[in-house]
Protein backbone atom coordinates (compact mmCIF):
# COMPACT_ATOMS: atom_id res chain seq x y z
CA UNK A 1 0.00 0.00 0.00
CA UNK A 2 3.03 2.16 0.70
CA UNK A 3 3.79 4.50 -2.32
CA UNK A 4 0.15 4.52 -3.67
CA UNK A 5 -0.70 5.29 -0.20
CA UNK A 6 1.57 8.34 -0.24
CA UNK A 7 0.17 9.60 -3.84
CA UNK A 8 -3.37 9.39 -2.71
CA UNK A 9 -2.28 11.03 0.44
CA UNK A 10 -1.20 14.02 -2.36
CA UNK A 11 -4.13 14.06 -4.35
CA UNK A 12 -5.89 14.72 -1.55
CA UNK A 13 -3.85 17.09 -0.17
CA UNK A 14 -4.78 19.18 -3.30
CA UNK A 15 -8.24 18.50 -3.74
CA UNK A 16 -11.09 20.37 -3.09
CA UNK A 17 -14.42 18.87 -4.42
CA UNK A 18 -14.46 15.34 -3.24
CA UNK A 19 -16.86 12.96 -4.43
CA UNK A 20 -17.53 9.15 -2.01
CA UNK A 21 -18.83 6.32 -3.40
CA UNK A 22 -19.20 2.55 -2.80
CA UNK A 23 -20.87 -0.36 -4.22
CA UNK A 24 -24.81 -0.95 -5.08
CA UNK A 25 -26.44 -2.58 -2.38
CA UNK A 26 -24.34 -0.95 0.35
CA UNK A 27 -23.33 -3.48 3.60
CA UNK A 28 -21.61 -1.87 6.84
CA UNK A 29 -18.51 -1.74 5.12
CA UNK A 30 -19.33 0.27 2.52
CA UNK A 31 -21.97 2.77 3.95
CA UNK A 32 -19.25 3.11 7.46
CA UNK A 33 -16.44 3.69 4.85
CA UNK A 34 -17.69 6.76 2.76
CA UNK A 35 -18.77 8.25 6.02
CA UNK A 36 -15.68 7.79 8.10
CA UNK A 37 -13.71 8.81 5.01
CA UNK A 38 -15.41 12.05 3.72
CA UNK A 39 -16.24 13.42 7.27
CA UNK A 40 -12.78 13.10 8.26
CA UNK A 41 -11.81 15.22 4.72
CA UNK A 42 -14.45 18.05 5.68
CA UNK A 43 -12.40 18.16 8.76
CA UNK A 44 -9.63 19.52 6.38
CA UNK A 45 -12.14 21.82 4.72
CA UNK A 46 -12.85 19.53 1.75
CA UNK A 47 -16.46 19.95 -0.06
CA UNK A 48 -17.69 16.77 0.33
CA UNK A 49 -20.93 14.87 -1.68
CA UNK A 50 -22.03 11.39 -0.77
CA UNK A 51 -23.90 9.01 -3.20
CA UNK A 52 -24.49 5.57 -3.25
CA UNK A 53 -27.13 4.20 -6.07
CA UNK A 54 -29.15 2.17 -3.35
CA UNK A 55 -29.12 5.05 -0.33
CA UNK A 56 -28.10 3.93 2.52
CA UNK A 57 -30.80 0.44 4.18
CA UNK A 58 -33.04 1.37 7.03
CA UNK A 59 -30.85 -1.34 9.01
CA UNK A 60 -27.77 1.24 8.70
CA UNK A 61 -29.76 4.46 8.98
CA UNK A 62 -28.19 5.47 12.68
CA UNK A 63 -24.56 5.77 11.40
CA UNK A 64 -23.91 9.62 12.24
CA UNK A 65 -24.60 11.43 8.97
CA UNK A 66 -26.01 8.72 6.87
CA UNK A 67 -28.55 11.45 5.94
CA UNK A 68 -25.91 13.15 4.03
CA UNK A 69 -25.54 10.18 1.57
CA UNK A 70 -27.73 11.03 -1.68
CA UNK A 71 -29.25 7.81 -4.37
CA UNK A 72 -29.60 10.24 -7.21
CA UNK A 73 -27.16 10.99 -9.59
CA UNK A 74 -28.72 14.03 -11.02
CA UNK A 75 -28.61 15.61 -7.76
CA UNK A 76 -24.42 15.62 -7.90
CA UNK A 77 -23.66 19.23 -9.34
CA UNK A 78 -20.75 20.92 -10.72
CA UNK A 79 -17.18 18.91 -10.92
CA UNK A 80 -15.12 16.75 -8.42
CA UNK A 81 -11.15 17.09 -8.13
CA UNK A 82 -11.17 13.88 -6.72
CA UNK A 83 -13.26 10.58 -6.62
CA UNK A 84 -13.49 7.84 -4.30
CA UNK A 85 -15.18 4.35 -4.55
CA UNK A 86 -14.56 2.62 -1.31
CA UNK A 87 -15.02 -1.23 -1.08
CA UNK A 88 -15.48 -1.96 -4.72
CA UNK A 89 -13.36 -4.26 -6.73
CA UNK A 90 -14.26 -1.82 -9.43
CA UNK A 91 -15.85 1.82 -10.46
CA UNK A 92 -18.26 -0.82 -12.12
CA UNK A 93 -19.32 -1.94 -8.61
CA UNK A 94 -21.04 1.71 -7.92
CA UNK A 95 -23.35 0.98 -10.57
CA UNK A 96 -23.88 2.06 -14.18
CA UNK A 97 -25.04 6.17 -13.36
CA UNK A 98 -21.78 6.29 -11.73
CA UNK A 99 -19.81 4.93 -14.52
CA UNK A 100 -21.45 7.73 -17.03
CA UNK A 101 -20.75 10.46 -14.58
CA UNK A 102 -17.00 9.39 -14.45
CA UNK A 103 -17.15 9.36 -18.50
CA UNK A 104 -18.38 12.40 -18.50
CA UNK A 105 -15.38 13.87 -16.88
CA UNK A 106 -16.87 15.83 -13.99
CA UNK A 107 -15.19 13.28 -11.73
CA UNK A 108 -11.00 14.39 -11.94
CA UNK A 109 -8.99 11.57 -10.43
CA UNK A 110 -10.95 8.45 -9.10
CA UNK A 111 -9.49 6.16 -6.85
CA UNK A 112 -10.56 3.46 -5.95
CA UNK A 113 -9.70 2.07 -1.93
CA UNK A 114 -10.67 -1.86 -1.15
CA UNK A 115 -9.94 -5.07 0.53
CA UNK A 116 -10.94 -7.12 -1.70
CA UNK A 117 -8.65 -9.78 -3.23
CA UNK A 118 -9.71 -9.20 -7.15
CA UNK A 119 -9.72 -5.96 -8.90
CA UNK A 120 -9.86 -4.82 -12.51
CA UNK A 121 -8.00 -1.92 -13.89
CA UNK A 122 -10.85 0.42 -13.55
CA UNK A 123 -9.39 3.78 -11.75
CA UNK A 124 -6.51 6.53 -11.95
CA UNK A 125 -5.10 4.98 -8.68
CA UNK A 126 -6.01 1.85 -6.50
CA UNK A 127 -5.49 1.91 -2.35
CA UNK A 128 -5.81 -1.90 -1.75
CA UNK A 129 -5.20 -3.89 1.07
CA UNK A 130 -6.56 -7.50 1.11
CA UNK A 131 -4.95 -7.89 4.76
CA UNK A 132 -7.17 -5.41 6.07
CA UNK A 133 -10.57 -6.65 8.22
CA UNK A 134 -12.73 -3.83 6.49
CA UNK A 135 -12.13 -1.12 3.87
CA UNK A 136 -12.78 0.85 6.61
CA UNK A 137 -9.52 -0.24 8.50
CA UNK A 138 -7.67 1.24 5.19
CA UNK A 139 -9.64 4.50 5.67
CA UNK A 140 -8.35 4.53 9.66
CA UNK A 141 -5.09 4.03 8.01
CA UNK A 142 -5.80 7.06 5.69
CA UNK A 143 -7.24 9.46 8.22
CA UNK A 144 -3.88 8.42 10.68
CA UNK A 145 -1.92 10.20 8.40
CA UNK A 146 -3.73 13.30 7.83
CA UNK A 147 -4.37 15.97 9.90
CA UNK A 148 -7.65 14.76 10.96
CA UNK A 149 -9.03 13.91 14.41
CA UNK A 150 -10.81 11.25 14.60
CA UNK A 151 -14.07 11.99 16.45
CA UNK A 152 -17.07 9.91 17.46
CA UNK A 153 -19.11 10.31 14.11
CA UNK A 154 -16.03 9.13 12.13
CA UNK A 155 -15.49 6.30 14.86
CA UNK A 156 -19.01 4.92 14.81
CA UNK A 157 -18.89 4.50 11.07
CA UNK A 158 -15.51 3.18 10.55
CA UNK A 159 -16.36 0.22 13.88
CA UNK A 160 -19.53 -0.58 12.26
CA UNK A 161 -17.12 -1.35 8.96
CA UNK A 162 -15.12 -3.83 11.12
CA UNK A 163 -18.34 -5.13 12.90
CA UNK A 164 -20.14 -5.98 9.49
CA UNK A 165 -16.89 -7.22 7.42
CA UNK A 166 -15.72 -9.85 10.70
CA UNK A 167 -19.18 -10.76 11.79
CA UNK A 168 -18.04 -9.08 15.23
CA UNK A 169 -14.73 -10.11 15.49
CA UNK A 170 -15.97 -14.07 14.44
CA UNK A 171 -14.66 -14.02 10.95
CA UNK A 172 -11.40 -15.43 9.41
CA UNK A 173 -10.23 -12.09 8.68
CA UNK A 174 -10.28 -11.16 12.09
CA UNK A 175 -6.75 -10.41 13.45
CA UNK A 176 -4.51 -8.57 15.49
CA UNK A 177 -4.89 -5.12 14.28
CA UNK A 178 -8.62 -5.64 13.53
CA UNK A 179 -8.74 -5.52 17.47
CA UNK A 180 -6.09 -2.83 17.79
CA UNK A 181 -8.28 -0.23 15.36
CA UNK A 182 -11.32 -1.41 17.37
CA UNK A 183 -10.35 -0.60 20.37
CA UNK A 184 -8.80 3.04 19.31
CA UNK A 185 -12.31 3.09 17.86
CA UNK A 186 -14.48 3.02 21.29
CA UNK A 187 -11.83 5.48 22.90
CA UNK A 188 -12.94 7.55 20.14
CA UNK A 189 -16.55 7.32 21.31
CA UNK A 190 -17.71 3.93 19.42
CA UNK A 191 -19.96 2.70 21.81
CA UNK A 192 -20.12 -1.27 20.99
CA UNK A 193 -23.15 -2.45 22.96
CA UNK A 194 -24.88 0.77 21.08
CA UNK A 195 -23.51 -0.12 17.60
CA UNK A 196 -24.74 -4.08 18.35
CA UNK A 197 -28.53 -3.49 19.01
CA UNK A 198 -28.74 -1.26 16.50
CA UNK A 199 -26.98 -3.63 13.78
CA UNK A 200 -28.18 -7.22 15.42
CA UNK A 201 -31.30 -6.18 17.74
CA UNK A 202 -33.20 -4.00 15.08
CA UNK A 203 -34.52 -5.85 12.48
CA UNK A 204 -37.78 -4.75 11.14
CA UNK A 205 -40.62 -7.12 11.56
CA UNK A 206 -41.24 -7.95 7.91
CA UNK A 207 -37.41 -9.44 8.16
CA UNK A 208 -38.18 -12.17 10.38
CA UNK A 209 -41.61 -12.96 8.23
CA UNK A 210 -39.01 -13.30 5.05
CA UNK A 211 -36.87 -15.74 6.91
CA UNK A 212 -40.14 -17.64 8.10
CA UNK A 213 -40.38 -17.96 4.38
CA UNK A 214 -36.80 -18.55 3.50
CA UNK A 215 -36.26 -21.34 5.56
CA UNK A 216 -38.06 -23.96 3.96
CA UNK A 217 -36.32 -23.35 0.73
CA UNK A 218 -33.13 -24.79 2.88
CA UNK A 219 -31.46 -27.46 0.46
CA UNK A 220 -28.34 -29.45 2.05
CA UNK A 221 -26.12 -31.50 -0.42
CA UNK A 222 -25.85 -35.43 -0.71
CA UNK A 223 -22.10 -34.82 0.87
CA UNK A 224 -23.56 -32.42 3.43
CA UNK A 225 -20.74 -29.66 2.71
CA UNK A 226 -22.93 -27.74 0.48
CA UNK A 227 -26.06 -25.92 1.68
CA UNK A 228 -28.44 -23.04 -0.05
CA UNK A 229 -31.25 -21.04 0.20
CA UNK A 230 -33.45 -18.61 -1.60
CA UNK A 231 -35.30 -15.74 -2.20
CA UNK A 232 -37.85 -15.28 -4.49
CA UNK A 233 -39.84 -11.90 -5.79
CA UNK A 234 -43.05 -13.39 -4.59
CA UNK A 235 -41.71 -14.04 -0.83
CA UNK A 236 -40.85 -9.54 -1.09
CA UNK A 237 -44.16 -9.26 -1.75
CA UNK A 238 -45.86 -11.98 0.56
CA UNK A 239 -43.66 -10.86 3.66
CA UNK A 240 -43.65 -7.01 2.98
CA UNK A 241 -39.95 -7.10 2.77
CA UNK A 242 -37.44 -5.24 0.86
CA UNK A 243 -33.95 -6.53 -1.19
CA UNK A 244 -32.16 -5.46 1.99
CA UNK A 245 -34.21 -6.73 4.02
CA UNK A 246 -32.23 -10.76 2.54
CA UNK A 247 -28.66 -9.09 3.79
CA UNK A 248 -27.18 -11.94 5.98
CA UNK A 249 -29.75 -14.73 5.42
CA UNK A 250 -26.67 -16.66 3.58
CA UNK A 251 -25.74 -16.94 7.48
CA UNK A 252 -28.87 -19.15 7.75
CA UNK A 253 -27.05 -22.40 5.29
CA UNK A 254 -24.07 -21.24 6.57
CA UNK A 255 -24.60 -21.84 10.12
CA UNK A 256 -24.81 -25.56 9.51
CA UNK A 257 -22.41 -28.28 11.51
CA UNK A 258 -19.83 -29.22 8.70
CA UNK A 259 -21.19 -27.48 5.95
CA UNK A 260 -18.14 -25.57 3.71
CA UNK A 261 -20.33 -23.80 1.26
CA UNK A 262 -23.32 -21.89 1.23
CA UNK A 263 -24.90 -20.29 -1.14
CA UNK A 264 -27.72 -17.84 -1.11
CA UNK A 265 -29.90 -17.23 -4.12
CA UNK A 266 -31.69 -13.90 -4.86
CA UNK A 267 -33.68 -12.72 -7.34
CA UNK A 268 -33.40 -9.08 -8.54
CA UNK A 269 -36.08 -7.09 -9.97
CA UNK A 270 -36.23 -4.16 -12.69
CA UNK A 271 -33.66 -6.12 -15.12
CA UNK A 272 -33.80 -7.51 -18.35
CA UNK A 273 -35.22 -11.16 -17.61
CA UNK A 274 -34.94 -12.89 -14.82
CA UNK A 275 -31.54 -12.69 -13.04
CA UNK A 276 -30.72 -13.96 -9.56
CA UNK A 277 -27.67 -12.41 -7.53
CA UNK A 278 -25.58 -15.08 -5.95
CA UNK A 279 -23.78 -14.74 -2.23
CA UNK A 280 -21.12 -17.61 -1.44
CA UNK A 281 -19.55 -18.06 1.71
CA UNK A 282 -16.80 -20.18 2.47
CA UNK A 283 -15.83 -21.93 5.90
CA UNK A 284 -12.95 -24.46 4.25
CA UNK A 285 -10.75 -24.46 1.98
CA UNK A 286 -12.62 -23.19 -1.07
CA UNK A 287 -11.74 -20.01 -2.47
CA UNK A 288 -15.42 -18.64 -3.32
CA UNK A 289 -14.10 -15.29 -4.85
CA UNK A 290 -12.67 -17.61 -7.58
CA UNK A 291 -16.22 -19.44 -8.34
CA UNK A 292 -17.56 -16.07 -8.55
CA UNK A 293 -15.14 -14.65 -10.78
CA UNK A 294 -15.84 -17.80 -13.11
CA UNK A 295 -19.12 -15.88 -13.35
CA UNK A 296 -18.35 -12.16 -13.84
CA UNK A 297 -18.01 -11.63 -9.75
CA UNK A 298 -15.68 -11.18 -7.35
CA UNK A 299 -14.96 -10.97 -3.55
CA UNK A 300 -13.08 -13.13 -1.10
CA UNK A 301 -11.74 -16.26 -0.50
CA UNK A 302 -14.96 -16.78 2.35
CA UNK A 303 -17.13 -14.36 1.15
CA UNK A 304 -17.96 -13.28 -2.92
CA UNK A 305 -21.03 -12.61 -4.78
CA UNK A 306 -21.79 -12.81 -8.95
CA UNK A 307 -24.86 -12.24 -10.73
CA UNK A 308 -26.43 -14.49 -12.78
CA UNK A 309 -29.08 -14.43 -15.41
CA UNK A 310 -31.75 -17.48 -15.95
CA UNK A 311 -34.25 -19.59 -14.54
CA UNK A 312 -33.47 -20.73 -10.69
CA UNK A 313 -33.54 -24.04 -11.83
CA UNK A 314 -30.42 -23.26 -14.04
CA UNK A 315 -28.97 -21.22 -12.37
CA UNK A 316 -28.46 -23.15 -9.22
CA UNK A 317 -27.76 -26.11 -11.62
CA UNK A 318 -24.79 -24.24 -13.05
CA UNK A 319 -23.41 -22.47 -9.64
CA UNK A 320 -23.76 -26.20 -7.93
CA UNK A 321 -20.96 -27.82 -10.39
CA UNK A 322 -19.24 -24.76 -9.88
CA UNK A 323 -18.89 -25.70 -6.48
CA UNK A 324 -18.95 -29.29 -6.94
CA UNK A 325 -15.43 -29.00 -8.96
CA UNK A 326 -13.79 -26.41 -6.60
CA UNK A 327 -14.24 -29.03 -3.86
CA UNK A 328 -12.77 -31.57 -5.29
P1 LIG B 1 -22.53 -10.35 -0.36
O1 LIG B 1 -22.74 -11.80 -0.61
O2 LIG B 1 -22.60 -10.02 1.10
O3 LIG B 1 -23.37 -9.47 -1.21
O4 LIG B 1 -21.04 -10.06 -0.81
C1 LIG B 1 -19.94 -10.78 -0.31
C2 LIG B 1 -18.66 -10.17 -0.81
O5 LIG B 1 -18.56 -10.35 -2.23
C3 LIG B 1 -18.56 -8.68 -0.58
O6 LIG B 1 -17.23 -8.37 -0.27
C4 LIG B 1 -18.98 -8.07 -1.88
O7 LIG B 1 -18.38 -6.83 -2.10
C5 LIG B 1 -18.51 -9.10 -2.90
N1 LIG B 1 -19.43 -9.18 -4.04
C6 LIG B 1 -20.75 -9.50 -4.00
N2 LIG B 1 -21.28 -9.48 -5.22
C7 LIG B 1 -20.30 -9.14 -6.08
C8 LIG B 1 -20.24 -8.94 -7.49
O8 LIG B 1 -21.22 -9.08 -8.23
N3 LIG B 1 -19.02 -8.57 -8.00
C9 LIG B 1 -17.91 -8.41 -7.22
N4 LIG B 1 -16.76 -8.06 -7.81
N5 LIG B 1 -17.94 -8.59 -5.88
C10 LIG B 1 -19.11 -8.95 -5.32
MN1 LIG C 1 -15.92 -4.78 2.74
Amino acid sequence: MGSELETILGLIGESRRVLISSHENPDGDAIGSMLGLGLGLEKMGKEVVFYNKDGVPEILRFLPRSDRIGNSINDIKGTFDLVFAVDCTGTNRAGAEFEDFLKSGRGGKVVIMDHHQTNGPSADYQLLDPCSSSTGIIVYSVLKRLPVEIDSDIAKNLYTTIIGDTGSFRYSNTNPETFRVAAELVERGADPAEISEALFESEPLRKLKLIGLVLPTLEVSGDKRVASVYVDGGMYSQSGARREDSEGIVNIPRSIKGIEVAALFREESGKDGQVWKVSLRSKGDVDVAKIAEGFGGGGHKKAAGCSIGGSLEDVKKRMFSAIEEALH
